[in-house]
C-alpha cells in the first residue's frame, strides 16, 4: 500500500418511469404486470410506417421535474433518435434527447453524513422511451421477450459527478424519489424498475482535483445494490491504482449475487449512437401559456413543507423530517391537526402509534385502517382528559382492527376516564386506609410513594381514573389544611 488517501467521485443517471396512463408516443396503456404483449401497438412494436405521436402529459411531467429541482427549461426541445441495437428495442432506436434536453443544470440539496447541506448539480434532464423487457428462459434454453414495457414515457435526470460516497448518493436518490412522488408524476417503486440507477464512479488522490477514468454500472435497482456496487468498484478501482494498472473506462453489469461486477461493453461515445433529430416528431415549444399552466400544477415541495410544519406547527426538526418524507404522511398529519386541534398531540400519535401499526400491518398511509379526522377525534379525546393514556391506545388498537369511530367505542365500551371528583375521592380515601405504610413513607418526605398510591387508585378503578387528578386528590386528602 502506498499510503495515499483516496477519494470516490459519483454521477448518477437515474430512470423514473412518468406515470402516465399511456405510453409516450402511442395510446397504449403503461400499466405494470399486465400479461405479457398485451399492451402492444403498431407504433411501440415499431412496425415499418408506424408514427409517432408525443404525449403530452409526459412533457409536462418533465417539465414539472425540471421546475421541482431548479433546472432552467428549454423551452424549445426536440426529441432525438439514439441508435443501436438491442433484442429488447423493435425499431433498433430509442427515442431520445440529445442537444435539446427539456431541462438543463438544476440542482438538488442533500444532507451529508456530518449534517451539512451539500448541493448536487444536475446536468439535465430529459424525456425518453423504454425498452421492452427480456425474460431469459431457465437453462439458457432461449430468451423471451414481453412488448409491454416498449414506449413507457422515461425521464433520464443526470448528475454531476458531485458524490463522494454511498451514503452521498442514497441520500440524493431519497430526495429524487420523494420530490417525483410530491409532485406525482411518477410511483418511483424501485422493486417495479419505475426507478433504476446508473452508478458513474472513479477515484482519485484525495489532494487531486482532476476527474479519474470513471466506469458506468448499468440498471441498479435496489438501494442496497447501489451501495454495494459503490463499494465493490472503489476497492476495485483503488486496488488498480495502487498497482500501477490504469483503470479502463467500461459499462459493467453487476451480479447481485456473487457481489461483482464484469464488464458489459467497452464504453461506447455520443457518436456511436448517431444521434440525429427524429423526422417522425415535430419539436417541441413550451409556449408562455403553456408554461405557466404546467407551473400552477407545482405543489409546496418536501424542504419548503418541512421547514413549514416546523413554523407553522411548532414540530420538533426531526419529527417534521419524518412527516415531511412522504407527501401523503404530511396530508395525513395536517387533517389529523386540524380536526383535532392539538399539533403536538398529532405529531406524537402519527410518529408513533400510526407508523407502528401501519408498519405492523404492512401498508402505506394511503391505506391506513384509522383515516386522519377519525385519529383527530380520538386525540380530542384525549386532550379533553375524557379517557387516559392507557384507554386510548385501547381504543386506537379497536379502531385499527374494526374501523368503528372513537366516540362510539368510548361510549359502547363504558372507557370514559372518571374525572368526577367525587367518585375519586371515594377511591382515594379506601386506598388511604388501605395502605398505611405507603401513606406513611409520603408524610415523611418520600415524595415518590405518591406514585404507588396513584397506581392503586388506577387498579381500583381498572384503569378509568384521571391519573391527574387522582394525584390531587390524593395530595389534598393527606395534607388536610
Ligand atoms: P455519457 O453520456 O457518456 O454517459 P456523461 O458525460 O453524460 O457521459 O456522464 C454520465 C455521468 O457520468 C454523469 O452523471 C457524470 O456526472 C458522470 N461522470 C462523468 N465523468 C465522471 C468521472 N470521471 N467520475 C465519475 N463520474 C463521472
Ligand atoms: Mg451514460
Ligand atoms: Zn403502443
Amino acid at each position: 500500500m502506498s499510503g495515499i488517501a483516496y477519494e470516490t467521485v459519483i454521477g448518477l443517471e437515474v430512470h423514473v418511469e412518468l406515470s402516465t396512463l399511456t405510453k409516450v408516443f402511442c395510446g397504449c396503456p403503461t400499466e405494470f404486470g399486465a400479461e405479457e404483449n398485451t399492451h402492444c401497438c403498431p407504433v411501440c412494436t415499431g412496425m415499418p410506417g408506424a408514427l409517432p405521436v408525443i404525449n403530452k402529459k409526459a412533457v409536462e411531467y418533465a417539465v414539472l421535474a425540471g421546475l421541482a429541482t431548479h433546472c432552467e427549461i428549454n423551452r424549445y426541445s426536440k426529441m432525438d433518435r439514439k441508435n443501436y441495437f438491442y433484442p429488447d428495442l423493435p425499431k433498433a432506436y430509442q427515442i431520445s434527447q440529445y442537444d435539446l434536453p427539456l431541462c438543463k443544470s438544476g440542482f438538488l440539496e442533500i444532507e451529508t453524513e456530518s449534517g451539512e447541506t451539500k448541493k448536487i448539480r444536475l446536468n439535465r434532464i430529459h424525456l425518453e422511451e423504454d425498452a421492452g423487457k427480456l425474460v431469459h428462459a431457465p437453462n439458457h434454453s432461449g430468451s423471451l421477450l414481453d412488448m409491454n414495457r416498449c414506449g413507457v414515457p422515461l425521464l433520464e435526470i443526470v448528475t454531476e459527478p458531485d458524490m463522494r460516497s454511498a451514503q452521498e448518493a442514497r441520500s440524493f436518490l431519497e430526495s429524487i424519489k420523494k420530490i417525483m412522488e410530491y409532485i406525482q408524476i411518477s410511483d418511483c417503486k424501485m422493486e417495479e424498475g419505475s426507478m433504476r440507477c446508473d452508478v458513474n464512479l472513479s477515484v482519485r488522490p484525495a489532494s487531486s482535483d482532476a476527474l479519474g477514468i470513471r466506469t458506468e454500472t448499468k440498471n441498479l435497482n435496489s438501494f442496497r445494490s447501489i451501495t454495494r456496487v459503490i463499494e465493490s468498484e472503489t476497492a476495485r478501482q483503488v486496488q488498480l491504482l495502487e498497482q500501477g494498472v490504469p483503470v479502463v473506462q467500461a459499462t459493467l453489469h453487476w451480479d447481485e449475487d456473487a457481489g461483482e461486477t464484469s464488464v458489459l461493453r467497452l464504453k461506447e461515445e455520443a457518436q456511436d449512437y448517431r444521434y440525429f433529430p427524429d423526422p417522425d416528431l415535430a419539436p417541441i415549444h413550451v409556449d408562455d401559456a403553456w408554461f405557466a399552466h404546467i407551473q400552477s400544477f407545482l405543489p409546496e415541495l418536501p424542504e419548503a413543507r418541512r421547514k413549514r410544519f416546523i413554523e407553522q406547527y411548532k414540530l420538533p426538526a426531526d419529527a417534521a423530517a419524518l412527516l415531511t418524507s412522504d407527501a401523503a404522511l404530511a396530508d395525513y398529519y395536517e387533517a389529523a391537526a386540524e380536526t383535532s386541534q392539538s399539533n403536538l398531540t398529532a405529531c406524537h400519535w402519527i410518529t408513533g402509534e400510526l407508523l407502528r401499526l401501519l408498519k405492523e400491518k404492512e401498508v402505506t398511509v394511503s391505506d391506513s385502517p384509522i383515516g386522519p379526522g377519525a385519529l383527530g377525534q380520538l386525540i380530542q379525546f384525549i386532550d379533553r382528559g375524557a379517557i387516559s393514556g392507557s384507554q386510548a391506545k385501547e381504543v386506537f388498537d379497536i379502531m385499527a382492527s374494526t374501523g368503528e369511530s372513537p366516540e362510539s367505542i368510548i361510549r359502547s365500551r363504558s372507557l370514559v376516564q372518571i374525572s368526577d371528583s367525587g367518585q375519586l375521592e371515594e377511591i382515594a380515601a379506601r386506598v388511604i386506609q388501605n395502605n398505611p405504610k405507603s401513606v406513611g413513607d409520603y408524610l415523611a418526605g418520600k415524595e415518590k410513594a405518591i406514585g404507588f398510591l396513584v397506581g392503586q387508585m388506577m387498579k381500583e378503578s381498572k384503569g378509568k381514573a384521571n391519573p391527574k387528578l387522582a394525584g390531587e386528590i390524593l395530595t389534598r386528602l393527606m395534607n388536610p389544611s
